[in-house]
């Protein structure tokens, strides 16, 4: 039995331990799990600074002869999934390439095209896999591990689980992770350069990848998840670092803070869509700038994020160019080169029609269902009209059929159920296109 004493002293710790959690949700984990790995491998903290000397000391021209216009790199996207609606479609993943475009080549008339520096990085989704064999650039694995927890807590697979289902050569593509969910509602994480090949790459939850589809957070809907975790995989810090200087002096912002002198400091993550300029929660001097949290290495909802700075796009330039100190460890300095991009089907994707993602992409969930439950139908109608969903046997012979008038947006029905056996369900649309998926009862 509690006392009264020891009870409001719990209560106290509690709900201060609550509203830290509110405060500071972990949007991100890249940092947590760098910490880590860093507490068993000290030596991380060292390779880390001499990055920051390297970064200070980078010169383009001295580290690219070529006269180069853009950094371009292929990614892969897996998608993990359980058969639920993280199972998202071509479209979806499609949309987030357009994204990572618009923000990293700041595109006048888009989202990301509102005063953020041009860094000079370009995405494709590959066109050609590992072994030479045409490809969209996603692929996509039924499993359990879906449900993801790499910080080692026993709520979902660990990253080896995860990532050893599948994973494309690091050095060759961007390797990135669609899951149903990470745990403590992390929104995703990455890997800085020179990680170990087994665990280089980004991993996102389904539910803030891309800007379209049926189940995106309403806070994190406009694809920059993605674009905060390709700055980590770029060697970028959170702005809300810390803070520096004020009675120490000033420090030299290129080792402190987030490495990067053009982005205020700040003390800790914004979570609120204010206006540029609307918090300050470090003092420096001479000058005392506001926190830049519109910056996309902060924790602002997706719609006020725009901002890379000049200094964040000299630091990703370098990290291409870092060369790595361990064995086993992943560079970027062989992703952009024009012989991977030939590798990798660059000049393929140059000639990929939007169209090309927008083939529909039909779920049916569960698949295989059990005797207590039947299953559901799911896709995105593009177009209205007619659509006739029917169930066949093995032998041929129709069992159900029903047309529905659809208008565009996400059809979902619940299938009638039949005795254990494979059907096949046919849905043919106005367009006369058929589609034949093999559905399993047992
Ligand atoms: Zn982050």
């Amino acid at each position: 039995m509690f006392s009264k004493a020891s009870l409001l002293a719990f209560l106290i710790i509690f709900w201060n331990s609550l509203m830290i959690n509110l405060l500071f949700a972990q949007h991100c984990l890249t940092d947590e799990l760098f910490y880590q790995r860093a507490a068993q491998d000290p030596t991380l903290w060292h390779q880390l600074e001499r990055f920051n000397y390297f970064v200070k000391n980078f010169s383009h021209a001295q580290a690219d002869k070529t006269q180069r216009t853009k950094y371009i790199i292929p990614v892969v996207v897996h998608i993990i999934h359980n058969n639920g609606p993280e199972n998202i479609s071509d479209e979806q993943v499609w949309s987030q390439i357009q994204v990572l475009n618009e923000d990293f080549l700041a595109i006048a008339g888009t989202p990301g095209g509102q005063g953020g520096a041009y860094a000079q990085i370009e995405f494709f989704l590959a066109r050609k896999d590992p072994d030479g064999n045409p490809t969209r650039g996603i692929t996509r694995t039924q499993s359990p591990y879906t449900e993801h927890c790499p910080s080692g807590a026993n709520e979902g697979s660990t990253e080896a689980q995860l990532k050893g289902l599948i994973r494309w050569p690091p050095e060759r593509y961007l390797n990135i992770w669609v899951v149903k969910s990470i745990c403590n509602n992390t929104l995703g994480y990455a890997w800085y350069t020179c990680s170990q090949k087994e665990i280089d790459g980004i991993v996102v939850a389904a539910s803030n990848f891309g800007r379209i589809g049926n189940n995106l957070n309403p806070r994190y809907n406009k694809g920059r998840t993605t674009t905060h975790e390709v700055g980590h995989w770029l060697d970028l810090h959170h702005t809300f670092n810390g803070c520096y200087g004020g009675s120490l002096g000033e420090p030299d912002c290129e080792l402190y803070g987030d490495f990067v002198c053009d982005t205020p400091p700040s003390a800790i993550a914004n979570y609120a869509c204010l206006r540029p300029g609307g918090r300050n929660t470090c003092v420096e001097i001479p000058i005392d700038y506001p926190d830049m949290t519109e910056n996309y290495m902060d924790y602002t909802p997706d719609e006020c994020m725009f901002r890379f700075t000049p200094g964040q796009v000299r630091r990703m330039h370098a990290a291409l160019h870092r060369t790595c100190e361990q064995a086993g460890q992943v560079d970027r300095k062989y992703i952009y080169t024009e012989e991977n991009l030939e590798r990798t089907g660059y000049a393929l994707w140059l000639n990929t029609s939007p169209a090309e993602y927008q083939t529909p992409q039909f779920l049916v969930y569960p698949n295989p269902s059990s005797y207590y439950e039947s299953a559901t139908v799911q896709y995105e109608v593009t177009s209205a009209g007619k659509h006739e969903l029917s169930i066949w046997d093995v032998t041929g012979r129709l069992l159900w059929s029903q047309v529905f008038d659809l208008a565009p947006g996400t059809f979902t029905y619940q299938l009638p159920s039949f005795s254990q056996s494979f059907y096949f369900l046919k849905i043919t649309t106005s367009q006369k296109s058929t589609y034949t998926l093999k559905i399993l009862r047992n």
